[in-house]
């Protein structure tokens, strides 16, 4: 059957192969297969929608000793990334990233930095695993313009290493301002150098995914870098975990 753009059940057919591809039949329970996609029906997709979820695990932890940052307003904001000379990222990037969305957003996603693809278009997450992000937040019945986007760094470090401690220090009003004017209920934190930002440690996102954090009232849900989940694709483990780390998020969050 030959179907439309903006076909419904189109849609269905890429959310469900899409649920296959995150692990449905996991989410589906063991031994059950999940539906055929070229077959897709509301029904099926109905059936494919996560049906046991765990209670989330809160742990708490103190509020971090981040600087207050300025009190200034989006804009104003907006426009010091763009000029920002902070640290010696500015000398090699194209564009800064401050980050986008929608600034009353109650989820926010917060990455490390912003890679080629986000500093040739001055916007976080449009490469590679800018476009697996997008999936997810789609699979999670947000659309990307409704949730928030950014990074701890907001410029590009050189070949897309690591930023040092001293850029994520530098960088850090930004977002913790950004953070203080949308006020999420959650953030979800993709990858380590994120996740850092607001639960300092040794332990690996292995071990904190899968659990919320408070973090001054907000929930933190750790869990894997996109880029992580692509460098690893035939690991079907990975994107089960973060798929059973969305699914937490959308249930905190009401999202059925
Ligand atoms: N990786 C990140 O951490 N952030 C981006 O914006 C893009 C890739």
């Amino acid at each position: 059957m030959k179907r439309k753009e903006n076909d419904p059940l189109r849609a269905a057919g890429d959310r469900l192969a899409f649920f296959q591809e995150m692990g449905a039949d996991f989410v589906l329970g063991r031994g059950m297969k999940a539906p055929d996609v070229s077959a897709a029906t509301p029904d099926a997709v109905r059936a494919a929608e996560p049906v046991c979820i765990p209670e989330p695990l809160v742990v708490s932890v103190p509020a971090s000793a981040f600087p207050p940052p300025p009190q200034i307003s989006f804009p104003e904001l907006e426009e010091k990334v763009l000029s920002c000379r902070l640290c010696p990222l500015f000398s090699s990037r194209t564009r800064a990233v401050p980050g986008e969305g929608d600034k009353g957003a109650e989820l926010m996603f917060v990455g490390e930095a912003p890679g080629r693809d986000e500093d040739a278009q001055g916007r976080p997450f449009v490469g590679r695993a800018g476009q697996l992000l997008t999936k997810i937040i789609e699979a999670m019945k947000w659309r990307r313009e409704e949730v928030y986007i950014s990074n701890v760094v907001k410029c590009r470090p050189p070949d897309n290493r690591t930023p040092l401690p001293g850029e994520v220090e530098k960088c850090s009003p930004y977002l913790v301002r950004q953070i203080e004017l949308i006020r999420p209920k959650v953030i979800v934190t993709l990858g380590k150098v994120a996740t850092d930002f607001f639960i300092p440690g040794r332990k690996s996102i292995g071990e904190q995914r899968g659990k919320f954090v408070d973090h001054q009232g907000i929930r933190i849900m750790p869990t894997f870098h996109p880029s992580y989940v692509i460098r690893n694709e035939g690991n079907k483990e990975i994107k089960k975990m973060v798929w059973q780390d969305m699914k937490l998020v959308m249930e905190f969050l009401g999202k059925k």
